[in-house]
């Protein structure tokens, strides 16, 4: 494994972080637009669909460097969603027509794609779901009603979750936003550019080639989705939080206690210097699930020690940076709290701490 980015990655980096300035600068609801107008929504999708082909730890570094300008959790997960969890799962085990059909909408964003998997009773446990779907003479019919799906109502394609009539286990369906309604957005405590709203599915009359996968198989696909997911959703958060280190060293060199900066004390140092940790080794994790899947590896446990990890050491120095800079950054305007809220928000979608704790465990046992 070699880290070492070269010119071309490093320019693709720079490049995606002038394009999150970009985005930040543009109103909310058209910083997915302006995201998608730069590339970013098809980074990894191959060049013939019309994607920029690059492989996906070029693209983790990419959306570093997204997320060291663009202050916007909510908009980069539904980034994530639509390139790792549909755009990357299509490409992996779709036929060559669903390629050929959706790929190339998906790359620029014209269409953005969605995972709708969770409902009211079934998150963690997606077995659990009751959406159903149906085999029919010539196709398939499915409906049901999902919960918290990101990107909701600018969705064109959902990678929905069915339960195949007749005991057959799940199925995974590629679905138009024309047979999806999607509901009120819940207020969030953060990520709000994600929009997440319930969505009822119903679509009576639909064709066999709008499966995902082998009818019944749904299972295995959504996992693969999961794994993309995982490994790459939030590598944004890497370049939000080297921005959030950067910020708290600045103050803690300015700012004075006890005659000397802040930065002379020993417990200062220690917390800015955990901070530091938690960035090299989520970023360490981030590159090597991208890499393994680069390699055409199952990488299942290296995603979801990446997610995890990643997840939490956000969570962990968003409230280290709180704390370095006293009340001033339990103020709104210092972007602290805000960022808490979404780094809490990045422990629970795409598997929970517990979820991901458990799948590490289990490549173990
Ligand atoms: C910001 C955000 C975006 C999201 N976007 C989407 C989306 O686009 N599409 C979509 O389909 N869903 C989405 N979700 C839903 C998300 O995937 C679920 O919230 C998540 O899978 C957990 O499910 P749940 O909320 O039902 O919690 P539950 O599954 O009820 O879990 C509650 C608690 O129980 C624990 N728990 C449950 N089962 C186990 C177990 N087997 N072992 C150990 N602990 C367990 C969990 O870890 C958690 O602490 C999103 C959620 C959030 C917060």
């Amino acid at each position: 494994m070699d880290f070492s980015f070269d010119a071309a990655q490093s320019a693709l980096h720079d490049a995606m972080r002038t394009l999150g300035s970009r985005a930040l600068a543009a109103p909310p609801e058209e910083r997915l637009d302006v995201l998608a107008a730069g590339g970013a929504l098809g980074l990894s999708i191959a060049a013939a669909h019309g994607g920029g082909g690059h492989d996906l730890l070029t693209t983790a570094h990419a959306y570093e460097g997204l997320g060291s300008s663009l202050d916007d959790g909510g908009v980069l997960l539904a980034a994530g969603a639509h390139l790792f969890g549909v755009a990357m799962t299509i490409q992996k085990v779709g036929t060559d027509r669903q390629r050929a059909t959706w790929l190339p909408e998906l790359a620029t964003g014209r269409c953005l794609g969605t995972v709708a998997a969770t409902e009211s009773g079934a998150g963690s446990d997606v077995g659990a779901v009751q959406s159903s779907v149906e085999s029919t003479d010539d196709g398939v019919r499915l409906s049901g009603e999902k919960a918290y799906v990101t990107s909701a109502h600018r969705a064109g394609l959902f990678l929905f979750v069915g339960r195949h009539a007749g005991g057959r286990g799940l199925t995974v369906a590629l679905v138009p936003s024309e047979h999806a309604t999607a509901g009120e957005p819940w207020p969030t405590a953060g990520l709000r550019g994600a929009g997440l709203a319930p969505v009822v599915f119903d679509a009576p009359a639909m064709s066999a080639e709008n499966v995902l996968g082998k009818p019944g198989a749904g299972m295995a696909v959504f996992q693969t989705a999961m794994t993309y997911e995982r490994a790459l959703v939030l590598a944004f958060r890497l370049g939000s939080m080297q921005r959030g280190l950067d910020e708290a060293v600045a103050h803690v060199r300015r700012r004075k206690s006890g005659g000397v900066a802040m930065a002379q004390h020993q417990a200062v140092q220690h917390r800015i210097a955990r901070m530091k940790r938690r960035l090299e080794t989520a970023r360490l994790l981030v590159y090597r699930a991208a890499w393994q899947l680069d390699q055409g590896e199952r990488a299942t446990g290296e995603a979801a020690l990446a997610k995890w990890h990643l997840a939490e050491a956000a969570m962990l120095s968003a409230l280290d940076a709180l704390q370095l800079r006293g009340a001033s950054g339990y103020l709104d305007s210092s972007g602290i709290p805000a960022a808490i809220d979404d780094a809490i928000g990045g422990t629970i979608h795409s598997g929970t701490e517990d979820v991901l704790a458990s799948i590490v465990a289990r490549t173990l046992a």
